[in-house]
């Protein structure tokens, strides 16, 4: 690897994410993406397995979403929504209104995935609190959930698996497994039984768990949900921030599990991964505890680039290709795919479980593998990866072309058994 000159000077002053930077392999220097894949800037290619932390659905540098941004740019490329409304926010949330499943219909725009779930906490806790109920300030979140890495959300996070247990967990949120079985269904109705009462929101990631480990849920897991949240009368949250646009194969997981939570969070995929833009959308009940001519009964929150006009520009482009192009037939060709190639290391030992829905397919390892060792190879290979705790997995642009998914698995099937052969 040679590098550019603005690498080493510039590396020494950025701070990496997740990150022992003392130790770990310098980052790979990319000078350009195309379609699917990072170009290095010693003129290599690599087919992006991971997608950008799976926010290219569409692949990078769609030239409708990169001319979306550049028309915007040349009209407005901000201000702020404080006071203020601009075309391309409106008919953001006005195209998310008619395309998320049941009432969910009112967006309030952020520029990250985790203030998006900060903002659900809070209209959250403020819906009770607005109609003048008491007591009810706690969560309840799952094991092996992620939901981002501000306060609030690492303490809904599993401290287990999600990366923030240095920092320690939750105060006052619940964590409990998810009611997959008899069992665990009736140890979530124990604790809603005994905290129904103190609890604002119940929190989940329909589907797919993502970077608690990928964990895919039996499909009428969220309808359990819902079922167990109506009963106790709590309102539910769905974190569609990493399921969201296409990744299991529908536009929104939701959808697939035929269920409609009363808030809403989606980021990643919202642009294509063009830029930073993450929405929280209500439901009408939850709408109408703020909708008052009391001025305290208002939402207070505004982050400064909230509803950013390239952004929501982007977003917008982005949504237009899922209706122009064949996105989620696309999505679901991949683990198609992936399933047979991946099912090769199927009984190998070391290896736990091997599964892929929609475009996530994924390796679990019985212990954690040389994670530094597994990265070195897949690039060796061609292939950028970035697997992490016991899991390597993949999560490629929906449009990755079948040659591409099918290198993609054969090499993530050829590292894992180098890897664990020592
Ligand atoms: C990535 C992610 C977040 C946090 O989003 P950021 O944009 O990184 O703040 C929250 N929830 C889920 C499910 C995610 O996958």
């Amino acid at each position: 690897m040679s590098y550019p000159g603005w690498f080493g000077d510039g590396l020494t002053h950025v701070w990496r994410p997740y990150c022992q930077m003392k130790t770990a392999a310098p980052p790979l220097p990319v000078a350009r993406t195309d379609g699917t894949r990072l170009i290095l800037a010693d003129g290599r290619e690599l087919i992006d397995g991971i997608g950008a932390w799976w926010t290219a659905c569409h692949g990078y540098n769609h030239p409708h979403i990169v001319e979306a941004i550049q028309k915007q740019a040349a009209v407005m490329p901000h201000i702020m929504l404080g006071g203020l409304l601009h075309e391309q926010a409106a008919k953001l949330a006005t195209r998310l209104a008619a395309l998320l499943p049941g009432d969910l219909a009112y967006s309030f725009f952020s520029d990250s995935g985790s203030v998006a779930v900060e903002v659900a906490l809070k209209m959250a806790l403020q819906y009770w609190r607005n109609q003048k109920i008491r007591g009810r300030t706690k969560f309840l979140s799952f094991t092996d959930g992620y939901h981002g890495d501000t306060f609030a959300t690492m303490a809904l996070s599993d401290p287990a698996t999600g990366m923030h247990g240095g920092i320690g967990s939750a105060g006052g949120n619940i964590l409990c497994a998810l009611p997959r079985d008899e069992e665990s269904t009736a140890a979530l109705e124990a604790i809603l039984a005994r905290h129904g009462e103190e609890l604002a929101a119940i929190i989940v990631e329909p589907m797919v768990q993502g970077a608690g480990g990928m964990i895919f849920q039996h499909w009428d897991v969220p309808k359990r949900l819902r079922a167990l949240a109506d009963q106790y009368n709590v309102l539910l949250i769905f974190d569609e921030i990493f399921t969201g646009f296409g990744r299991t194969g529908t536009l929104f997981a939701a959808t697939a599990a035929e269920t409609v939570p009363d808030i809403i969070t989606l980021g990643k995929g919202l642009t294509g991964g063009a830029l930073p833009l993450a929405v929280t959308v209500a439901s009408q009940r939850v709408f109408n505890a703020f909708w008052s001519d009391d001025p305290a009964a208002a939402l207070m929150h505004g982050p400064t680039f909230m509803g950013n006009a390239l952004a929501c520009a982007a977003a917008n482009a982005s949504l237009d290709l899922f209706e122009t192009e064949p996105r989620l037939f696309q999505a679901n060709e991949i683990p198609q795919i992936l399933a047979p190639r991946l099912g090769r290391l199927v009984g190998h030992p070391g290896i736990k479980a091997v599964r892929a829905m929609g475009a996530i397919g994924v390796v679990e390892f019985d212990h954690q593998p040389n994670l530094d060792d597994l990265k070195r190879r897949a690039v060796a290979e061609g292939v950028f990866l970035r697997p992490f705790g016991r899991t390597l997995y993949t999560t490629p642009a929906l449009t990755m072309p079948a040659t591409e998914v099918k290198k993609l698995a054969d090499v993530i099937v050829k590292i894992t058994i180098e890897s664990l052969s020592g």
